[in-house]
């Protein structure tokens, strides 16, 4: 069985195994900062992302959560993409910070500095607004944000003294597909979320970073948020050695994307699937059940998820050898002439 349902089920990264087994060995710690390996882990993101600060969270989802409430009073817009996961897979736990959903149009998920900027003019004195960036854009196949685009809109959002947060859960595989700098990434927003799990392959976690006093007040929602996770000495170790090396071992996801996306568009029709950007692959059934899908291609022997009633996702992770993308494709044919719907 070859598991594509998402890029947290690639293999833990060498060093996994001995980092937690030497942190469980010491004395466990209690407060924020006191654990030698968080704190390192937090040292280190914090160059590697060129910010004041950093406060390890457990799930991405809480880092964006956490974002909302620093940057916005209840009832303030959040001007996002249409299909952002903080208004789309978090709908419910952004209903609950009382953000009213602002949505912009977008290309290829991304908010473009024009729009931005014309959002920004028709706001009203007092009204309360919070810029939502995600790269990449997960529900647009893993599409990357374009260069220029984020310290630009960073810019005029400062002018305008409207935050900006960044949900870059999968900045990592931006950062390989553009070969940039994570900090480059990063700079112009006010905060960023970035999982370790997914990508990189820590067990566990995601971070939050930004501004000193930006993550003072985040560490104070995180607690209230019931993330004050402790002792966390075995994942900060983790995580630690899941960051490293982590740009070497990421370049073949997305190679790997490009082959399978090739020959399902060879033995499927031509654009059957987009060229991916990133790691991620989107299969549209537009006539089909998406959930049928699923369970079918599964007795082919490949393991995916269906978002929404038509479209599939395939997420390629180190987990996947160059030398299985031939044995997927043809799964995902099998499983296409079988539903009876050949593309
Ligand atoms: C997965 C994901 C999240 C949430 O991460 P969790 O750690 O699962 O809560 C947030 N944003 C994007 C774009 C994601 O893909």
């Amino acid at each position: 069985m070859i598991d594509l349902r998402s890029d947290l089920l690639g293999p833990r990264p060498p060093g996994v195994a001995a980092a937690v087994r030497a942190a469980a060995a010491r004395a466990p710690a209690m407060e924020y900062g006191e654990d030698p390996d968080e704190r390192a882990l937090m040292d280190e993101l914090q160059a590697e992302l060129g910010v004041e600060a950093v406060v390890f969270v457990p799930t991405c989802t809480m880092a964006n959560q956490i974002a909302i409430r620093l940057h916005l009073p209840q009832g303030g817009q959040l001007a996002s993409a249409a299909r952002a996961h903080v208004v789309t897979v978090e709908a419910r736990a952004t209903a609950l910070t009382g953000a009213a959903p602002g949505v912009l149009p977008d290309n290829n998920g991304h908010l473009s500095p024009s729009t931005v900027s014309a959002f920004l003019a028709r706001l009203e004195p007092g009204d309360a607004a919070l810029v939502w960036l995600e790269n990449t854009h997960m529900l647009s196949g893993g599409s990357v944000m374009p260069r220029r685009w984020q310290p630009e809109i960073g810019a005029i959002c400062r002018a305008a003294g409207v935050a900006v947060h960044l949900d870059g859960s999968r900045l990592w595989n931006a950062a390989v597909a553009q070969d940039a700098p994570m900090s480059r990434l990063i700079a112009g927003c006010d905060t960023a979320a970035i999982s370790l799990n997914k990508a990189i392959g820590a067990p566990l976690g995601s971070v939050l970073c930004g501004s000193r006093s930006a993550v003072d007040e985040a560490v104070r929602w995180r607690d209230a948020l019931g993330g004050g996770w402790r002792p966390l000495g075995g994942v900060a170790a983790a995580a630690r050695a899941a960051v490293k090396g982590w740009r070497d071992r990421l370049a073949t996801d997305a190679a790997m994307a490009r082959a399978l996306a090739e020959a399902l568009n060879a033995r499927l029709g031509e654009a059957t699937v987009q060229t991916p950007e990133t790691n991620l692959i989107f299969l549209d059934r537009p006539r089909g059940d998406a959930v049928a899908f699923v369970e079918t291609l599964a007795h082919h022997g490949v393991r995916t998820i269906a978002l929404g009633r038509t479209r599939i996702r395939l997420a390629l992770h180190g987990g996947v050898r160059e030398g299985e993308v031939a044995a997927i494709a043809a799964a995902v044919e099998a499983a296409a002439a079988g539903d009876g719907q050949a593309s």
